[in-house]
C-alpha cells in the first residue's frame, strides 16, 4: 500500500473509530434532538399520568401483597395498558406472601394514660388476645443492649436512635425483634425510619430468625420514643401497653403486569422499565412506588403516541411485591431469564426533581450513555453517573448480567418523610414533575434501546 493510500487508510480507520466511539452518528444526533424534544413537549404538556396515578391511589387505596385492593388495581392496570394499545399486554401469576395487620393499637398506662400512634411492622406476629403489658427499656444501639441485657427480660425494649438515614435507622426494623427476644424482652418497638415526627408512625418489612423466639414488633412516633426517653431517664418507670392481631396467612396469587412496544430491527432484545405495583397497607403509595409504576408506564405509552419505532422491544413491566419478599421481581426472571435483555431500567426513588440517570454496566456502554446527559438536560439538570439499581429488576440483571439504569430524583430530604406511612398520598406529587420524570425516563430507555 504506498504512502498516500497508507495515510488516506489511516484516516478512514481514524474517522470511523471517532464515529463508532459516540453513541450516534453527527446525522443521528442532529435527529434525535428533535425527537428528544418531541418527547418533551409531549410529556409536559400530558395530564393523563397525573389523572390516573391520583384514581388508582383513591380508587384502589393502599396496594399491600395479598390484598384485594392491589389485585383490583392490576387488572385496572392490565385494562388501560390494552387501551393504551400496548401489544403483549398481559398479567402473569405470581405467589406473593399474605400478611394482614388487624387491629393494633399502644398507649403509655404509666406514668400516665396516653395514646401512642402506632404501626406494626410487616411480618409481625400479634400479642397475646389481652396484648402486652410491661416497663419498657429504651436503647439506641444493639451494643448498649447487649449491655443492658440484664435489664431487659420481661420487658418492651424500645429502640429510640437519631436518624442518620435510612439504611442505618432500617436495622432496627428488620432485626430489631431478633435482638430483643435474644435478651428476654416480651416485645419490641421502634422510633419510626424517618427524618421528622409530626406523631407520624412508618411501617415496614421486619424478619424472624428460625433460632430466636418470636415477638410482636411495632413502629412508634419519634415524638413518643423520646417521651419514653425521657420518662425512663427520670426514673419515672413508663409503662406501655401494646396490643396486636398482625398475623401472616397462606401465600395468594397475585400477578406481574406488563405491556410492550414491539421493536422494528431487533423485536427479540428486550429493554424493559418498570416500578413495583405493590405498597404498604398505610396511605396509598403515591410515592412508594405507584409514581414510578405510573412514570415508566406512560414514558412507554409516550414513546407510542409520538409513534416512535424503537429498534429493540420495549416492555414496561408493574412488578408486585417488592415490599415484603420481591416475588414479582424473582417470579419475572424466572418466566423471561430465556429472552434477550439489553437493559432493566427501575423508578422506585419517589417523584421529585429528576436529577440522576444511574446505570451499571461496561466502560463502553458507560460512555454511550453518558452520551445522553445533553438530551437529558432538554428536560432538566439530569446528570448520568455510574450505579444503576432496582430490587425488582435485581434477580434477573444479576441471573443474565444484564446492565442496570434508574433514575433518581432529588427529593430535598422529603422522601422519607411519607415514606410507609399513612401520609404517601397523591397530593405529595406535584403533576409537572411527574411529567419530567416520564420524560427523562423516555429518552433515556428510547435512546438506549437505539445504542448500536
Ligand atoms: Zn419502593
Amino acid at each position: 500500500m504506498n504512502g498516500l493510500r497508507y495515510t488516506t487508510f489511516i484516516l478512514i480507520i481514524a474517522i470511523m473509530l471517532t464515529h463508532n466511539n459516540s453513541s450516534f452518528s453527527a446525522d443521528t444526533q442532529k435527529n434525535y434532538k428533535s425527537i428528544v424534544q418531541s418527547i418533551i413537549d409531549k410529556a409536559l404538556s400530558d395530564s393523563v399520568a397525573y389523572q390516573r396515578l391520583e384514581y388508582m391511589c383513591d380508587t384502589y387505596g393502599p396496594r399491600l401483597s395479598g390484598s384485594d385492593n392491589l389485585n383490583k388495581a392490576l387488572m385496572w392496570i392490565k385494562g388501560e395498558m390494552q387501551k393504551d394499545g400496548f401489544a403483549n399486554v398481559k398479567a402473569e401469576e405470581v405467589y406473593v406472601p399474605h400478611w394482614v395487620r388487624g387491629n393494633e393499637w399502644c398507649k403509655l398506662v404509666s406514668p400516665r394514660e396516653a395514646k401512642m400512634p402506632m404501626l406494626g411492622l410487616g411480618g409481625s406476629i400479634a400479642t397475646p388476645k389481652d396484648g402486652i403489658t410491661a416497663p419498657v427499656l429504651v436503647v439506641h444501639s444493639y451494643e448498649e443492649l447487649e449491655k443492658k441485657a440484664n435489664e431487659a427480660k420481661g420487658k418492651i425494649v424500645v429502640f429510640n436512635k437519631d436518624w442518620l438515614g435510612y439504611g442505618d435507622a432500617v436495622q432496627f426494623r428488620t432485626h430489631g425483634a431478633e435482638k430483643a427476644a435474644k435478651v428476654g424482652a416480651v416485645a419490641s418497638l421502634i422510633r419510626s425510619c424517618s427524618p421528622i415526627g409530626m406523631q407520624n408512625p412508618h411501617t415496614g418489612m421486619m424478619v424472624y430468625s428460625d433460632t430466636i423466639p418470636k415477638i410482636p414488633h411495632a413502629a412508634i412516633t419519634h415524638e413518643d420514643a423520646l417521651l419514653l426517653e425521657r420518662l425512663e431517664a427520670r426514673g419515672q418507670n413508663p409503662v406501655v401497653h401494646l396490643y396486636m392481631e398482625a398475623q401472616t396467612l397462606p401465600d395468594v396469587i397475585s400477578y406481574n403486569v406488563m405491556g410492550e412496544i414491539r421493536g422494528t430491527e431487533k423485536p427479540d432484545e428486550i429493554v424493559v422499565l418498570g416500578g413495583h405495583s405493590d405498597s404498604w397497607d398505610v396511605g396509598t403509595g403515591a410515592d412508594d412506588d405507584g409514581g414510578g409504576c405510573i412514570a415508566t408506564w406512560h414514558a412507554l405509552k409516550l414513546l407510542k403516541e409520538l409513534g416512535i419505532k424503537p429498534k429493540r422491544t420495549i416492555r414496561a413491566v408493574m412488578f408486585v411485591n417488592e415490599e415484603n419478599g420481591v416475588k414479582g421481581g424473582k417470579a419475572y426472571a424466572d418466566k423471561h431469564k430465556d429472552e434477550k435483555h439489553h437493559l432493566m431500567f427501575e423508578f422506585d426513588s419517589g417523584v421529585f426533581t429528576p436529577e440522576v440517570i444511574g446505570f451499571s454496566g461496561n466502560d463502553t456502554l458507560m460512555e454511550k450513555v453518558k452520551g445522553f446527559e445533553k438530551y437529558l438536560q432538554m428536560v432538566d439538570s439530569i446528570n448520568v453517573t455510574k450505579g444503576g439499581w432496582g430490587v425488582d429488576i435485581s434477580p434477573l440483571a444479576r441471573l443474565d448480567n444484564i446492565p442496570v439504569m434508574s433514575l433518581g430524583t432529588n427529593d430535598e430530604g422529603k422522601y422519607f418523610w411519607y415514606h410507609h406511612s399513612p401520609a404517601d398520598t397523591p397530593d405529595k406529587i406535584d403533576r409537572v414533575v411527574l411529567n419530567k420524570c416520564i420524560a427523562a425516563i423516555a429518552i433515556a430507555v428510547y435512546l438506549y434501546s437505539e445504542l448500536d
